[in-house]
């Protein structure tokens, strides 16, 4: 009766899951997705617990204990560095699978050797290789996000990299193989303890030619990876739930790689064998170029003139924390009877997702949240494209300028509006390292400061409040 009612439980989590998963897909819906997860894993920890065969509650309550010490101020990271959080997180999934598998293979090797059959053996070397290089390459990936002193940010490369990382990665699998062959022959410990070591040395060889610029795609990757392992780790422990759960992870991590990747013109294989994020020797010729500087009441004139206002916002948002200021100038605007859009482009500040979440806290509707295919058609239509911290995504060089690292990048058309207004600090390039184009043009006028300060000067103006 217990066993069934347990393995409904799994069933309603795994379906849980799923809706979990659906529901992030779109942001109306990414609230009740979370919700959603929550009760998935509450459920699936509930029914896992309540099995007759688990014993050692103390020990349980101590690791939830220390999962909540841990998992509480991890939460409260800003949301710049929610990637390299997310990062931490696929680290402690990727140890747990690997600690499990390991636990298991010292346990059944001891004092079962009849239970651990080679399918076993099999299933235990993916979920302890898999496990170990999502630990070192995740902890890698975030300290590269978080620009950790001690680890270059830049993409490290040397002769015959990646024949020798693949050459690792074969001895693990060799040495796998080699275990399943025979899972309790008298050198399984000393191979399988190469093969922890051979996958935690993989994976730090693996990210040290990855550039910053890719982490986020690999953090995902990494994502994946940990799904994987958990996989192999419900074919160990001969929990379903843990199949299809880790299914899941590892497939939905495959697919939001896939789709950043396209979003930034990068391959896959580039993105896991290239050393982008190198610094471009791109000239520069910025020195005899101008910008056009324009003031508040200038810009806040042209804005009340304006009929369709597009508001493209980029990583510099996040960083300035601007959005509530944006929130009152999208009010003063509306207010006035002008049309405003949000040009949202998938890869706009540093993780997926970004400026969704950041509008979406300021309350903006969604529905005035626009995808970048969608709003391209508008650009030329569009009377003010007003760019805030935005700088990669609006670079027409992506699309003309062969040598760029960012050409074939989808952009935001902003340079197609009739007048530009762009918002930045300073005379520094974005994330790519590579001036852009767009500032330059003749309907384009700079404000520069941060973008919090500036935005709310404009919207104290349209309010009537600023300089009369
Ligand atoms: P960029 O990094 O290209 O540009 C951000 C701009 O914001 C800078 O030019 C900066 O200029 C400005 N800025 C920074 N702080 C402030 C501030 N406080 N106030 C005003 N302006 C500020 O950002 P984009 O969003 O345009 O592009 C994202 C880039 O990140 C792309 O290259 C993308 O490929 C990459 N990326 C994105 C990922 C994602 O998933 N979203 C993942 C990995 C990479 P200044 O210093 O002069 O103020």
């Amino acid at each position: 009766m217990m066993h069934h009612l347990v393995q409904l439980a799994y069933l309603v989590a795994t379906v849980l899951f799923v809706f979990s998963l659906h529901g992030m897909n779109d942001p109306k819906t990414a609230r009740r997705g979370v919700q959603a997860g929550i009760l998935a894993m509450a459920l699936a920890i509930a029914a896992t617990w309540a099995q007759p065969s688990i014993t050692h509650h103390g020990w349980i309550l101590a690791a939830i204990i220390a999962g909540i010490a841990v998992g509480i101020p991890l939460s409260k990271v800003p949301l710049t560095a929610v990637p390299q959080r997310t990062a931490i997180s696929h680290a402690f999934g990727g140890l747990a699978a690997g600690l499990v598998g390991t636990a298991k293979f010292v346990l059944w090797s001891v004092y079962e050797p009849e239970e651990l059959s080679q399918f076993r053996m099999g299933a235990i070397v993916l979920e302890v290789l898999l496990g170990f290089l999502t630990v070192t390459g995740s902890l890698m990936a975030a300290g590269k996000l978080q620009e950790v002193k001690w680890i270059p940010q830049r993409p490290v490369t040397y002769p015959f990299q990646n024949v020798s990382n693949i050459g690792l990665l074969g001895l693990a699998v060799l040495f796998g193989v080699l275990l399943v062959l025979n899972p309790t022959g008298s050198g399984a410990g000393f191979l399988f303890a190469g093969v922890i070591l051979l996958a935690l040395a993989f994976g730090v060889l693996l990210i040290i030619p990855i550039g910053g610029a890719d982490m986020p795609t690999v953090i995902s990757i990494l994502n994946s990876y940990a799904g994987l392992s958990a996989v192999a780790m419900g074919f160990v422990l001969d929990n379903k739930l843990l199949i299809t759960a880790g299914a899941l992870d590892g497939a939905s991590g495959l697919i939001l790689s896939i789709m950043m990747c396209r979003a930034m013109n990068r391959s896959f294989t580039n993105v896991l064998f290239g050393a982008f994020g190198q610094v471009q020797a791109v000239a520069v010729d910025s020195e005899v170029r101008h910008y056009k500087p324009e003031t508040i009441e200038g810009a806040a004139q042209v804005l009340e003139q304006a009929n369709l206002v597009v508001i493209i916002p980029g990583y510099g948002l996040a960083v300035a924390q601007a959005q509530h200021r944006v929130r009152e100038l999208y009010d003063q605007l509306t207010k006035a009877g002008i049309t405003v859009k949000f040009a949202i482009h998938p890869v706009a500040g540093r993780m997926p997702g970004h400026m969704n979440v950041l509008l979406a806290e300021a309350e903006i509707p969604y529905s005035d949240l626009i995808e970048m295919d969608e709003i391209n058609a508008d650009m030329p239509q569009c009377d003010v494209a007003l760019v805030i911290g935005a700088n990669d995504v609006v670079n027409p060089a992506a699309r003309t300028v062969k040598s760029s690292p960012i050409y074939g990048m989808p952009i935001i058309d902003a340079d197609k509006a009739k007048t530009v207004f762009a918002i930045k600090r300073s005379k520094n390039p974005g994330f790519a390292g590579i001036d852009n184009e767009l500032y330059f043009q003749d309907r384009t006028f700079m404000l520069f400061g941060d973008a919090k300060a500036v935005v709310g000067e404009l919207a104290k103006h349209l309010a009537g409040g600023g300089g009369h």
